[in-house]
């Protein structure tokens, strides 16, 4: 039968993977992200099948060959945590889930901007003080007769171009490439008015490494309104973190959301038990709650789950049938 070790799994996924299983693989499931360290787990596997942040990098993979394993799928759109060169070399099939309910990442991203626009995080914090007078710093204006700029309109950023749209929000969009779905729900103009005239600034561009690194920099921030604020659910190198803390401590823009963190990139051996290890992260922190962080729960919702794993188990069932 074809086996496959899956990665990363969370205790309450498991009964996803059994449930959604109808090819019914033999499916060893690792609650440990794939490291260096535990890369014996897969040994004896046909298939990995990985989510973001596992391991595998050339090392990983030339073990994986050498154990004769030539098919690493991954349960994430990204990808950017294979070696895809090295997955190449040794004639191995990647595969990963296009797409999956982007729903998920929109609503994660308008939550985060409302709550930075109607100041929800300073509010609940002032009253678990004890302070129910209400303060200056909460009042602002109503996220239905503002501005929300996206910029990335593809999937996720559409969606969330007709959900602001239903609350009768005007919705500016960037992309060079809108889909006819955004346009129903989005105006479209030039990055610079967009910046110009956007509340809430939400990206959803895919990181194209080389090509669209920190994206997000000082010139772009200095183009925002002073009272906008910025959501980041999209990819941490887009992000140009000092430029961040700094138009936020010099008040250049209202406030700042992020469901990816400085430190992913490089997360394992970062330490998960409640110290923040990475410099810029802990600045980050401390601007709270100008400043809001998430760390990477956008996709994880029970819809999305669900896709994810269904999506993966065809992905076997379409390598095995060819
Ligand atoms: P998509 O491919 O459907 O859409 C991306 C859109 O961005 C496309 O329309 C493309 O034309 C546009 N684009 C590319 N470069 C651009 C640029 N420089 N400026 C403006 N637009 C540009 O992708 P999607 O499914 O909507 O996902 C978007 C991103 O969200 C993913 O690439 C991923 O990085 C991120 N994501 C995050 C989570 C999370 O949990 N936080 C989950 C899934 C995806």
């Amino acid at each position: 039968m074809f086996k496959i070790v899956a990665y990363g799994v969370r205790e309450n996924e498991v009964d996803y993977f059994k449930k959604l299983n109808k090819y019914h693989y033999d499916v060893q499931l690792e609650s440990e992200l794939l490291t260096h360290d535990n890369i014996e787990t897969a040994k004896g596997a046909d298939a990995v099948l990985l989510r973001a942040n596992c391991k595998a990098d050339a090392q990983n993979l030339a073990k994986l060959n050498e154990w004769g394993i030539k098919y690493v799928f991954t349960r994430t759109v990204g990808f950017n945590h294979i070696d895809l060169k090295a997955a190449a070399k040794y004639e191995m099939k990647v595969a990963r889930v296009p797409a999956y309910s982007p729903y998920a990442v929109a609503e994660l991203a308008m939550t985060l901007g409302m709550m930075l626009f109607r100041h929800t995080a300073l509010a609940t914090d002032l009253t678990r003080q004890g302070n129910f007078s209400v303060s200056t710093a909460t009042f602002s204006g109503e996220v239905h007769s503002s501005t929300v700029g996206i910029i990335g309109t593809g999937r996720i950023g559409a969606t969330e171009a007709q959900l602001y749209s239903g609350m009768g929000t005007k919705v500016l969009g960037y992309d060079p490439y809108p889909s006819d779905f955004a346009k129903q729900y989005v105006e479209f103009v030039e990055q610079d008015e967009l910046l110009a005239k956007s509340d809430i600034v939400s990206i959803h561009v895919p990181y194209f490494p080389g090509q669209n690194d920190r994206l997000i920099d000082a010139d772009f921030l200095k183009k925002m309104k002073p009272t906008a604020v910025l959501v980041n659910t999209a990819r941490t190198q887009l992000a140009d973190y000092p430029a961040i803390i700094k138009a936020i401590t010099q008040n250049q823009i209202a406030g700042f959301a992020s469901d990816v963190l400085p430190d992913e990139v490089e997360v394992l051996g970062h330490d998960f038990k409640g110290n923040i290890t990475n410099e810029l992260t802990k600045q980050l922190v401390d601007l709270y709650p100008k400043v809001l962080l998430t760390p990477h729960i956008g996709s994880y919702t029970s819809p999305a789950l669900t896709d994810m794993i269904a999506v993966s188990y065809e992905n076997f069932h379409q390598v095995l049938e060819t």
